[in-house]
């Protein structure tokens, strides 16, 4: 592949052809540790669970109503019941429901054994003890059968499974309060570069805030990851390999941002060429380079580009699968849509490339997509605007507003 924007000399790797290089040499993590079901939101379950009861538990009543046996219906005409007593949620009549005998009952409590059907309380006229049924009763009718939703033994979650709010809910139903998971996945993080000023700190000239690592620990919050936040480490070979040493002996991955590519103060490299075996690769997609992969003993080690943008991108499309993969969560790609560009787009052939664009979708359901502005690797503004990347291919050499055109939408973003 042919990179005509930087006439670069070596072939450059594509974002497939990386992960499948990176995905090779990890695995997920093998410790599981069990945790409560209020701790368990964005876990990877380690053991599929199975229900030890039947949902719902017992017949119940899907309508507020009157219940009785199908055995006392006259087909085709009306017929009266006598009412016996009632059924609560909560409290079930105790009774033995005769012959000719109707309760009250009301949405969500239990039939009696010799119940099986439910009219709806709209539908009879109750004189006193005596309820008239239409003509048109049907049998088993606004009832939940025991077991309907989920049978007694029966699968509610299979590993490995990443636990969402409604799992929560299902596994809650089922009387479930502990579960094994995947034990974290430890990450540290830290920024590199001379020029990063700290928050808080006066900006002197030539200097600049550090945002990559606020972006990091943003993108890294989630439940199967346990970050630590090493910092600024200046431009400095010794306290780059010691903070690397330090930092591989307990975590499972380091992610770095900055001095990953070839300028005089790029130490990166060449410390860990001391430290670890760490591969540097240029990927074939703007923005983003340059990335470096590769392992400190047995911590993984990605060294993403110094440009906020570069970040964001490489972190999506290259670092997120993996910690995915490491975490045991099941792989997953993203939604993929097609748009009507409304802007013309510059490109050149040669890298595929992510820009950043506003997606919308009219009331037909169309989707269009405009370009959130600048596309410098450096301008975050346009970043925080857009909600999704419009991908363009390899080859192509620009857009026409009208063309279609591929989007993906960035991290947790949604449609506006
Ligand atoms: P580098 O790869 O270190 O040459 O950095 C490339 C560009 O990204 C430079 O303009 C850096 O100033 C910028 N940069 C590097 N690290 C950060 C950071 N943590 N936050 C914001 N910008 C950064
Ligand atoms: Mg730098």
């Amino acid at each position: 592949m042919i990179d005509l924007c930087s006439r670069e000399p070596n072939p450059l790797l594509t974002i497939d052809a990386a992960l499948e290089r990176i995905k090779a040499t990890i695995h997920p993590v093998a410790r599981s540790e069990t945790v409560t079901l209020k701790n368990a939101l964005g876990r990877v379950l380690s053991e599929s669970v199975y229900s030890p009861i039947n949902i719902p538990h017992d017949r119940n009543a899907a309508m507020d109503g009157y219940a009785f046996s199908s055995q006392d219906i006259n087909p085709e005409q009306t017929f009266t019941l006598s009412l016996a007593g009632a059924s609560w949620a909560g409290q079930p009549y105790k009774g033995h429901l005769q012959p000719g005998q109707c309760i009250r009952i009301f949405t969500g409590a239990v039939l009696p054994p010799q119940a099986d059907s439910v009219v709806m309380q709209e539908q009879v006229q109750a004189n006193g003890a005596s309820v008239l049924f239409p003509a048109n009763t049907h049998s088993r009718q606004h009832i939940r059968e025991a077991g309907e939703d989920i049978k007694q033994g029966s699968l509610l979650c299979a590993h490995p499974k990443k636990l969402n709010a409604i799992d929560l809910g299902l596994l809650a139903s089922a009387g479930i309060y502990e579960l094994t998971v995947k034990r974290t996945v430890k990450i540290a993080f830290l920024s590199t570069g001379d020029e990063l000023t700290a928050l808080g700190q006066p900006l002197e000239s030539g200097k600049i805030y550090d945002s990559n690592r606020y972006t990091l620990s943003g993108l890294l919050n989630d439940a199967c990851y346990s970050v630590t936040d090493m910092g600024v480490i200046a431009d400095d070979k010794q306290m780059l390999q010691d903070t690397f040493i330090t930092a591989a002996k307990n975590h499972d991955v380091i992610i770095t941002t900055g001095g990953a590519s070839v300028g005089e103060a790029d130490y990166i490299k060449e410390v860990l060429d001391r430290c670890g075996e760490v591969n540097f690769w240029k990927i074939a997609i703007k923005p983003g380079k340059p990335l470096a992969f590769g392992k400190i003993g047995s911590c993984c080690f990605f060294g993403l580009p110094g440009n906020p943008v570069a970040v964001i991108v490489t972190f999506q499309y290259i670092v997120a699968p993996a910690l995915k993969q490491l975490s045991g969560a099941p792989d997953s790609k993203p939604l993929q849509l097609t748009a009507t560009c409304t802007t013309a787009l510059k490109k050149s052939p040669g890298r595929q490339e992510f820009q950043r664009g506003i997606l919308t979708q009219d009331s037909n359901g169309e989707f269009f997509v405009a370009s959130s502005g600048k596309q410098g690797s450096n301008i975050l503004s346009s970043m925080s605007r857009a909600n999704c990347y419009i991908v363009l291919p390899t080859e192509c050499d620009g857009v026409q507003a009208g063309d279609k055109v591929r989007v993906e939408l960035i991290h947790d973003a949604k449609i506006i």
